[in-house]
């Protein structure tokens, strides 16, 4: 299953990417026209979120050719439970919340030069995007990510550190 957030909906695409699944996000791309969307979503076989009903309306969704489900206004983490529950996602891996890639797990050694010291002293595992090259790891800001998503998923999910 796969997901493209139109403009309106940045968090939740973010959150989805939490979550370990693939989201693209309108505003990352060059066009945000409703006739593109619908096209992106065609073609690459995503489910099209948006809050706008005016998408309604178009042919390719009337004729059911793309898939769209209305996620109404709300805090993200409504709408997030709103996804998780209609498709039935199972949390995953994370993905990169900056930009959809997928994280590989890379040994300390190999971020040593891209991390503060006293992080790469204090923490094992680090993961690496493989769309912008960013590395991450378990501190805080993924403890305080990762509380949430147990709230959405339910504690028996959890996964990682
Ligand atoms: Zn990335």
């Amino acid at each position: 299953m796969k997901f493209l957030c139109d403009a309106m909906l940045g968090a939740l695409a973010k959150w989805l990417r939490a979550a370990g699944h693939d989201a693209r996000y309108a505003r990352e791309g060059t066009d945000v026209s409703d006739a593109h969307l619908v096209r992106v979503a065609m073609k690459e076989g995503r489910v099209l979120l948006t809050s706008d009903r005016g998408f309604l309306e178009r042919k390719a969704i009337r004729d059911g050719e793309a898939a769209l489900l209305l996620v109404p206004h709300a805090p993200v983490e409504k709408q997030l439970r709103l996804v998780v529950e209609r498709f039935g996602l199972e949390r995953r891996p994370s993905r990169c919340m900056e930009c959809n890639g997928e994280l590989e797990a890379v040994p300390s050694g190999a971020v040593l030069n891209l991390v503060p010291p006293k992080v790469a002293e204090a923490r094992e595992s680090f993961f690496r995007c493989e769309g912008c090259g960013r590395v991450f790891w378990y501190g805080s800001h993924w403890a305080r990510i990762g509380a949430r998503l147990d709230r959405v998923f339910g504690r028996s999910s959890k996964v990682g550190a």
